[in-house]
């Protein structure tokens, strides 16, 4: 028998695998094995091998000796959440080492703080070759002491190999896409092949083109699945129908791991806010709840968009053909795409562009093409074969958890219809619309919404998708109001019916009285003359009555804001959402692509001042290639500046494109989230070293004001800074200690309440105590009720949502600065926020 003895990987106390605290190790679902608690920052081959898997977030890797045994040894728990922060290697796969090599360098203070232990194990993944394992106790001493003594079983041939079945007839499960957030890592693989192992016929994991047999954890983690991967199960054997039907399932279900947290490559740039919850039924049956996904109002009459059929043949008798017929109409897709692409991104509006650019992407995805063509192999026509696909994906994108993800189910109907037209010949249905339409369906694509005849359409309600799905965000860019998740009776609407929608609301009157509708336009139609008057002035300055000027700016999130901005009288950015250019993708920008950004926004904005915030993601929403263990209470935790104090090369080269784009103009700098004077001080001391290095001339520097302690502290830190800019959406949910986006808690968070004035106003004293101006940038600045209030408390500039800009402006000439400082002063007197409503109102009247 052969006896085998490993020498410790690293020097620390060692632990029974019992003790580990992680089930899948401590109930050896990965194998047999102990662990070490370490001191020592160096993995070292315990025995001679070959490097037979080392996983892609180098937290993990396997050694194969020559007798088969497998050795894994995983650095610390759920350190696959770091994506290879913290990890240095020294080896690839395929590698051969002896006893005592380095494998692996790892920062262990890094991995103590940032992942639930640092506790290290040592498996035996193949367990069928051991016939016992002698285990030493106490403390290890890295590749001196001796960890283990493993005993292999005689006449045992290694069955460890990847199999693929291959003479006998196997069964294929569907596709599956991988909703783990960090993919197949030690827990999902080893609860994997447990599942596996409960059968005897042969499994393999089958991803784009490789195959891992499911009962090894090692094969599946060197198949290296990631989130969104698409994989699938072969089985053959006497039980390999029961196996696929019982395993499928359960890897769509996360395999133990939590899937709900999307990663933040998936979430948009509007996602950051949550998702409103689906409302329930209002009680009435003429009015129809849903989810305000566009605001504004609209009367109409309904127009019911019926879905897209298409008629065809399930089987063909040439393949070729079918195949030439396929491949031609994926192209005449693809290039239509990159044109409407290009002529998007000339009008700068990038938002939509992008969709288009996902669109382009999902039809180059392997997986996909390949269910079609195999169908297409098996002799079906080109058109069933890529209904079958594409109808397939988007319903198991429809399953997710993942809401957003959920969402791309439509995206995938779309330019799945965009080819079947295309192979069908037929054009884009259009239905002819009537005037003030306000179209109802159960989902509409992006494409079709996009090329809608504006001039007809008022609104449009959709009983899926939510805020966040792409139909909302081309809506809001046309500004037709929309309702998305409503009532499932607005299917049953009679063509014709008139209606109210309230975007704002997301609300759906039926049978509206002639009264009803002759008011409701009535007021639109003052709306619209108001409007119209606001607009005339919009490029005139904001002086109060008695002639104090308040600089209306504008909150921007990317160019094309910028250009809207300046053309309804902006006078500078007040807010620019640097965050748009660090989501959505799986590395973070470049130095160059962000000075690009920041350069083509400041020379849009025509000489205008332009103040760049600083990325502001945090807990609550991580970044693909940040990482960020969870956290118990996202808000309270890495969040805003933080990040930039523990991710400091982030922060400098966002600091340098900044710097660099500030020859072009104007550009202030801010900071969010501060909440200790260390914080600023800090900070600031980054920025003048990315200064100096630059050789470019200072800019000013300005923090927001959103937690109480910078407020109380407003005159420390003004003596810090050039300025204060007020987020009242954090101020307000760290006032009165309410998540900003709590479905439950939205009717009472209210950034009117007086214990948020007082903080404006404490922020305000502190700021011209030492001659400094401050402006608001949260929400509050936008609500034309708050702006006498604002300036009574002295605020000297407003930074606005784009399409407010005239209204604001409007309010701003309203009053005097006396009026205004009443108003203020008898507002910071009110015990409620509706006792601050009502005054408001009043006095506006
Ligand atoms: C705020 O908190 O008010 C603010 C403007 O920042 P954000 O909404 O981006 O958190
Ligand atoms: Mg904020």
């Amino acid at each position: 028998m052969q006896k085998i003895t490993l020498t410790a990987p690293l020097s620390g106390i060692i632990y029974p695998i019992e003790e580990v605290p992680d089930p899948v190790f401590a109930q050896k679902m990965v194998g047999d094995g102990l662990s070490i608690d370490p001191t020592s920052h160096t993995l070292f081959a315990p025995i001679d091998g070959t490097v037979t898997q080392l996983h892609s977030a180098m937290h993990a890797v396997t050694l194969t000796h020559s007798s088969g045994l497998e050795v894994m040894m995983h650095i610390g728990i759920d350190t696959v959440a770091l994506k290879g922060k913290g990890f240095e290697a020294h080896i690839k796969a395929g590698q051969e080492v002896k006893q005592g090599d380095a494998l692996i360098d790892f920062d262990i203070d890094f991995i103590a703080t940032n992942a639930k232990s640092v506790m290290t194990q040592i498996i035996f993944t193949n367990g069928e070759l051991i016939e016992s394992i002698e285990k030493a106790e106490g403390i290890a001493e890295s590749k001196e002491s001796p960890l283990a003594t493993v005993t292999i079983k005689e006449a045992l041939v290694c069955q460890n190999t990847i199999n693929t079945p291959q003479n006998e007839e196997a069964i294929l499960s569907e596709m599956i896409i991988i909703p783990n957030p960090t993919g197949f890592h030690a827990r999902p693989a080893a609860i994997l092949a447990g599942l596996a192992k409960k059968y005897t016929s042969k499994i393999a994991l089958l991803k784009n083109g490789k195959s891992a047999n499911s009962k090894s954890v090692v094969a599946i983690m060197g198949l290296d699945v990631q989130y969104n991967d698409t994989v699938q199960l072969s089985a053959s054997g006497e039980d390999a129908k029961e196996a696929v039907a019982a395993i499928v399932p359960q890897i769509q279900s996360g395999l133990g791991d939590d899937v709900k947290a999307p990663p933040a490559a998936a979430v948009t740039a509007s996602a950051i806010k949550k998702p409103e919850p689906k409302k329930k039924s209002s009680g009435d049956p003429d009015l129809l709840m849903g989810i305000a996904a566009s605001p504004g109002v609209a009367v109409g009459i309904a127009v019911q968009i019926k879905e897209e059929k298409f008629d065809f043949a399930e089987e063909a008798t040439d393949a070729h053909e079918q195949k030439n017929r396929f491949e031609s109409a994926l192209e005449s897709s693809k290039n239509d795409l990159a044109a409407l692409k290009e002529s998007l991104e000339k009008e700068a509006n990038l938002s939509k562009a992008a969709i288009f650019a996902a669109h382009h992407e999902m039809l180059e995805d392997p997986d996909l093409l390949e269910i079609a063509q195999n169908l297409i192999d098996q002799g079906k026509s080109a058109e069933y074969s890529w209904d079958q696909a594409y109808t397939l994906y988007a319903k198991q994108l429809e399953g997710l958890q993942n809401k957003l993800l959920a969402e791309r189910a439509n995206d995938l109907r779309d330019v799945g219809k965009r080819v079947m037209r295309l192979l069908r010949g037929k054009e884009q249905a259009s239905q002819t619309l009537p005037d003030n339409a306000i179209l109802i369906a159960e989902e509409l694509t992006p494409s079709f919404v996009a090329t809608i005849d504006t001039q007809k359409v008022k609104g449009f309600c959709i009983t899926t998708g939510g805020a966040t799905s792409h139909v909302a965000i081309i809506a809001r860019s046309l500004d037709i109001p929309t309702i998305a998740g409503i009532e499932e009776q607005a299917l049953d609407i009679i063509d014709g019916e008139p209606l109210i929608l309230d975007g704002d609301k997301g609300t759906l009157r039926l049978h509206a009285s002639q009264t009803l509708i002759d008011e409701t336009i009535h007021k639109q139609q003052l709306i619209t003359e108001e409007r119209a008057k606001n607009l005339e002035r919009a490029f005139e300055e904001a002086l109060t009555a008695d002639g104090k000027k308040i600089e209306v700016v504008a909150n921007i999130g990317e160019l094309k804001d910028a250009v809207a901005g300046v053309k309804l009288g902006a006078e500078g950015v007040g807010l620019l959402r640097s965050e748009f250019l660090f989501l959505e993708r799986t590395s973070e920008p470049s130095e160059e692509e962000q000075y690009e950004a920041y350069r083509d926004i400041i020379l849009a904005l025509e000489g205008r001042p332009l103040i760049v915030r600083t990325l502001d993601v945090g807990g609550d929403k991580p970044l693909p290639y940040l990482p960020m263990p969870a956290e118990e209470n996202p808000f309270l935790g890495v969040r805003g500046i933080r990040i930039g104090f523990e991710n400091q090369e982030i922060f400098r080269v966002q600091a340098r494109a900044v710097l660099r784009a500030s020859t072009h103009g104007k550009i202030r700098i801010m900071f969010p989230m501060i909440s200790t004077i260390d914080e600023i001080r800090e900070v600031k001391v980054m920025l003048e070293e990315e200064r100096e290095k630059l050789g470019v001339a200072p800019i000013e520097v300005g923090i927001m004001v959103e937690v109480p302690s910078a407020a109380i502290l407003a005159d420390q830190f003004a003596k810090e800074v050039d300025f204060f800019s007020i987020g009242t959406n954090d101020l307000t949910q760290y006032t009165l200690a309410m998540d900003r986006g709590h479905a439950r808690l939205a009717s009472k968070i209210d950034a009117l309440d007086p214990a948020v004035l007082r903080f404006i106003k404490l922020t305000a004293d502190g700021a011209h105590k030492e001659g400094k101006w401050l402006g608001v940038c949260g929400g509050l600045a936008s609500d034309p009720l708050a702006v006498p209030v604002l300036v009574g408390l002295g605020i000297d500039e407003l930074s606005v949502s784009v399409p407010s800009i005239p209204k604001i402006k409007a309010e701003v000439r309203r009053y005097s600065s006396n009026e205004a400082q009443t108003i203020a002063s008898n507002a910071l007197l009110c015990a409620t926020a509706k006792d601050v409503r009502a005054l408001l109102e009043k006095e506006r009247r």
